[in-house]
């Protein structure tokens, strides 16, 4: 057996795994995540590293491998709860373990520490006065500036004083020699709390919230640690919920990760934890230099810091006291990864929690069916808050029929009741939502008389438009001709929907003239802070309008808004993902949250094609479980997570026959793999986008009941690819349960 061990684990180019022979007194000793002390380098340097796996075999020449000296004494340090952490992962997702390691471990950038310089005076004040006299004397001006400078001040900062005093570098080194003055400098760790802490005030916690605290509390103050899911409308009062626990957890030496999407991740939301927990809470963003985001997991290890809040990558911070990992909008796809390992937060923060004493506090309006799931099953524990606590009743929220629109003459993309309803809001000086659903739009071809939608006869799922005419099935790969009369009702409106934001601006232009109005859309938010800027300016009702894409649906309190309007709800229903109707309804119902804010009551109206889809009658009743009955009896017709477990296995390369050719080997593979017939194995199906850049993409999927069965057949693959030479050319990733369209 050898170890496999990385030596320096914050190295910008972490990606060298060294073997070492493993001495017979560590033999079954060594385990993964520990650090060792190794000989290193040709003169054999005593070095601190990682053990990061096991292999039988060694590509070196064995008897020049050196051996491990012993186990580092303080081999409980962060670093190795998070290379422990790194191996699940890898084991639980797929991917290399570097690839893992460089997911949870800060990896230094070598660009230039940012240091501060500083000029000290180091004689006593009598002395420097004769020396000051000295200068003068022999008139050296500059000289004497600076000591006179510092004889006020005897510690300045060099680049200040020498701009101020305009006093050159051999000034100061003269000084240096003469033992007069020293030179020091600081590292400076970039601190992106730029604002004093200030206290906010706590509210009276509603009777909701001071029962779910408790239910968590009484566990807690025990020592049991759970998965909790706090489940409660859109301004229920979760995320004070959340700061009272962190408050506790903190009371008790522990520190804590507070999860929140990166788009939801706003001035306000963040000043609300400052605002509590002052300079000990720290942020992570993705506008963040890496160098940044290295200071800042330096900053905790220092220990200056108790409150992580950031995206995905958060989970990952160096605390050593972990207690408590707050994840918001749970029900997110970012919480998934898009890279190899492709982790899922959620489960990674239950498994990092397990292992480090903490709990896990879930939250969403409309939670996964994976956690729901979950509660039903006993394995999490609901917390739920029924009322919002502050200001607002939840809206009111219509649907329109838009076929019915279409029958009655009006072919625009606004009805007639959102028009008109709009037009009173614009005379009582009110605010309006205009919300495009584009999420996931993957080319279905939907009739825009009846509402029919084309879908693949062996997965329920719609078929994509392909450019090459055809419509494909991306799950299983079945094809049909495209076609052009709707085969329900005959009509010719049958097609792709194409309408963009950009339109819809200007038909309200035209349709409400005078009206100011924002649009915000990739096209708009593309500078830094754009995004934040175009809520700031519609929160300070500087526009009457805001239209935009899912982007718009988090983030911001806008009290006066008191109507929101849906456009094409249908967009995100028909993607061909089984996730459709779970995303659908989770965005219609965000959505209608923003309605009635403030202190009047808000309306929605939900423009569809299909009002009798479960996901959009429940989101018009506001009614979750509702439609958690109904999409789960779908994913147990169809055997989609949670039910089953889906493995994606995803494969880009640049020669298509030879990728079919790959994809065909694979796939037989696993079939000789699931002896006992326990998977289902469809495809290989060339996806939404074929190809890329002349990269061309296939994708075979696995389901089965079994999560360690994929595992195994998972391992498998990646030894099948790893000594096959004929995948050479292709890459080849492993997703489990994915949440995006590949
Ligand atoms: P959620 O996270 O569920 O959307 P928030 O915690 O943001 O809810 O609360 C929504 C609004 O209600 C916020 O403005 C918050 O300050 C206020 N709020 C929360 N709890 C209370 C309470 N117990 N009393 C008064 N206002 C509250
Ligand atoms: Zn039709
Ligand atoms: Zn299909």
């Amino acid at each position: 057996m050898y170890a496999d061990i990385i030596i320096d684990i914050t190295h910008e180019k972490l990606d060298k795994i060294f073997q070492y022979s493993i001495p017979s007194d560590l033999d079954g000793v060594l385990q993964i995540g520990m650090e060792v002390i190794v000989p290193f380098g040709r003169s054999n340097r005593e070095t601190k590293g990682y053990v990061v796996g096991f292999s039988q075999t060694t590509e070196y020449d064995a008897a020049k491998i050196k051996e491990v000296l012993c186990i580092a004494k303080d081999s409980v340090a962060i670093e190795s709860r998070l290379v422990n952490l790194a191996a699940w992962m890898k084991d639980y997702y797929g991917g290399t373990m570097i690839q893992a390691l460089k997911t949870v471990i800060p990896i230094k950038k070598q660009e230039k520490a940012r240091k501060k310089r500083y000029i000290r005076l180091c004689v006593d004040v009598e002395a420097g006065r004769q020396r000051l006299e000295h200068y003068l004397h022999l008139n050296q001006k500059a000289r004497a500036r600076l000591l006179a400078a510092l004889l006020d001040e005897p510690r300045q900062e060099y680049e200040l004083v020498t701009k101020k005093l305009n006093v050159t570098r051999t000034v100061v080194r003269a000084l240096e020699e003469q033992g007069i003055v020293s030179l020091e400098s600081e590292q400076v760790l970039r601190n992106p709390v730029r604002h004093k802490s200030r206290r906010e005030e706590i509210p009276e916690y509603t009777k909701e919230q001071q029962h779910a605290i408790e239910q968590f509390w009484e566990d807690y103050s025990q020592g049991i640690r759970r998965t909790y899911l706090v489940y409660g409308v859109t301004g229920s009062g979760k995320t004070e919920v959340y700061m009272e626990m962190i408050a506790r957890v903190l009371d008790e030496g522990r520190q804590a990760i507070v999860l929140i999407p990166e788009i939801a991740l706003t001035y306000q939301t963040v000043m609300r934890f400052y605002g509590r927990f002052g300079d000990r809470v720290s942020i992570l963003n993705s506008r963040m230099s890496q160098g940044e985001r290295y200071d800042q997991m330096e900053r905790v290890k220092a220990g200056e810091v108790d409150v992580m809040i950031g995206p995905r990558s958060a989970l990952f911070t160096p605390f050593p006291r972990l207690g408590l990992i707050v994840i918001d909008e749970e029900h997110e796809t970012s919480y998934k990864s898009e890279q190899a390992p492709r982790y899922h937060a959620r489960e990674t923060a239950i498994r990092r929690a397990g292992t480090e004493d903490a709990s896990v506090v879930l939250g969403s309006a409309t939670p996964s069916l994976e956690s729901f799931y979950a509660c039903k099953k006993g394995d999490f524990q609901i917390l739920e808050l029924k009322k919002r606590a502050g200001a607002g009743e939840l809206p009111a929220v219509y649907v329109v029929d838009m076929r019915k629109e279409m029958k009655a003459g009006n072919r625009s993309i606004i009805s007639d009741r959102l028009k008109n309803l709009i037009k009173a809001r614009l005379e009582r000086h009110e605010q309006i939502m205009l919300f495009l659903n584009r999420r996931g739009y993957a080319g279905f071809v939907s009739c825009r008389s009846c509402g029919y939608v084309v879908k693949c006869p062996h997965c329920d799922v719609s078929l994509s438009s392909h450019r090459n005419g055809k419509l494909v099935c991306h799950y299983c790969g079945h094809e049909e001709a495209q076609i052009t009369v709707c085969p329900s009702c005959g009509s010719q409106y049958i097609g792709g929907f194409r309408a963009g934001t950009q339109q819809i601006e200007e038909l309200a232009a035209r349709q409400f003239p005078g009206a100011r109005i924002l649009r915000m859309d990739l096209d708009t938010t593309r500078t830094k802070d754009g995004h934040e800027k175009i809520l700031e300016a519609f929160a300070s009702e500087e526009a009457d309008i805001l239209i935009g894409t899912q982007m718009i649906v988090k983030g911001h309190d806008f009290p006066n808004v008191t109507l929101v309007g849906i456009l094409a709800a249908d967009m995100s229903l028909y993607s061909n993902d089984y996730r459709a109707g779970e995303r659908t309804f989770q965005l219609l119902t965000q959505a209608a949250g923003r309605a009635g804010r403030g202190r009047s009551r808000g309306e929605v109206v939900i423009q569809t094609y299909s009002p009798e889809h479960y996901s959009i009658e429940m989101a018009a009743a506001q009614d979750y479980e509702g439609f958690y009955d109904a999409e789960m009896k779908y994913r147990e017709l169809m055997g989609y997570p949670p039910v089953e477990q889906l493995l994606a296995v995803l494969m880009t390369g640049p020669l298509e026959e030879l990728l079919d050719t790959a994809a065909r080997y694979l796939k037989d593979f696993a079939v000789r793999l699931d002896k006992n017939r326990q998977l289902q194995i469809v495809g290989p199906a060339s996806p939404y986008v074929g190809k890329v850049n002349d990269v061309y993409r296939r994708v075979l999927y696995l389901k089965g009941a079994d999560y360690k069965l994929l595992i195994e057949v998972k391992n498998r693959m990646e030894q099948y690819i790893e000594i096959n030479e004929g995948f050479k050319t292709m890459r080849i990733q492993f997703d489990f349960n994915p949440m995006n369209i590949f």
